[in-house]
């Protein structure tokens, strides 16, 4: 039985006052409520206070991207022990908006879950095709690449230490959500792929779904056999709405 978790990615957004407002309303939401992991992946300069905050509670503590390198002349970059060091358990690796915006190749995603991997935190690897790609009838091949150049570079073991977010790009941020058996098609054909190399792995990693899920869907799409959870965008920057998901779960 694979525990759901419930992570918000609240991508670029907030001040800090609303930060602050936020990470309370979850907390106090939250109290009680046992049936999922919860997370926030907030933007780096929020860590510090999300750690203060969060501390005692039950929510565990995200970051969206992390360096590909330990440390040195990486002008503007954040290193995974940094993020390790302000309480994070969960990196977001390889987001659509990271690879399509900022040209992040499946190289560079395998080399980020390696560096979040050997700093003791859990990666968030992301994968999902494009409305041309699935049109086109390429949706599996590209889920297969992004999966397989991961197995490539950092092994098939290292499934055992990460989450899996299926985000369809064509769902992010549209209001379009995959139907649940869309979704359900495709967390298979994941979970297949890995029980192919590892039918432990396979039978144990999570794999989230992502795409426009908010409280009126979260409860069909969670309740498919290969859903383990969500990875929200907007409907985490709510405190009712990320809460009645995590309720979902
Ligand atoms: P939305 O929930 O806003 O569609 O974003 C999904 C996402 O990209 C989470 O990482």
């Amino acid at each position: 039985m694979r525990q759901p978790l419930i992570a918000g990615n609240w991508k670029m957004n907030g001040t800090r006052a609303s930060a602050e407002a936020l990470i309370q309303g979850v907390i106090a939401g939250s109290t009680g409520m046992n049936q999922a992991d919860i997370a926030v992946c907030v933007p780096f300069v929020f860590l510090e206070l999300s750690q203060r905050l969060l501390s005692g509670a039950s929510i565990h503590l995200g970051a969206q991207n992390v360096c590909t390198e330990a440390s040195g002349a990486y002008t503007g970059e954040i290193s995974a022990t940094m993020l390790n060091e302000f309480g994070c358990r969960y990196v977001i690796c390889g987001h659509s908006e990271r690879r399509d915006y900022y040209g992040e190749t499946d190289v560079i995603v395998a080399k980020k879950l390696a560096m979040v991997m050997s700093a003791g935190m859990t990666p968030i690897l992301c994968v999902g095709e494009t409305l041309e790609q699935r049109e086109q009838g390429f949706m599996e091949t590209v889920i297969a690449r992004q999966i397989d150049a991961i197995i490539a570079a950092n092994g098939i073991a290292s499934f055992a230490q990460l989450e899996i977010a299926y985000e369809p790009v064509w769902a992010i941020g549209t209001g379009k959500t995959a139907t649940p058996e869309q979704a359900q098609e495709v967390h298979a054909f994941i979970r297949t792929r890995l029980s192919e190399r590892d039918a432990a792995i396979g039978a144990t990693v999570r794999i989230l779904y992502g795409g426009s899920m908010k409280p009126s869907n979260a409860a069909e799409l969670l309740a498919m056999p290969d859903i383990d959870g969500g990875l929200i965008g907007g409907a985490s920057l709510v405190a009712d709405d990320f809460l009645a998901i995590c309720q979902a779960g």
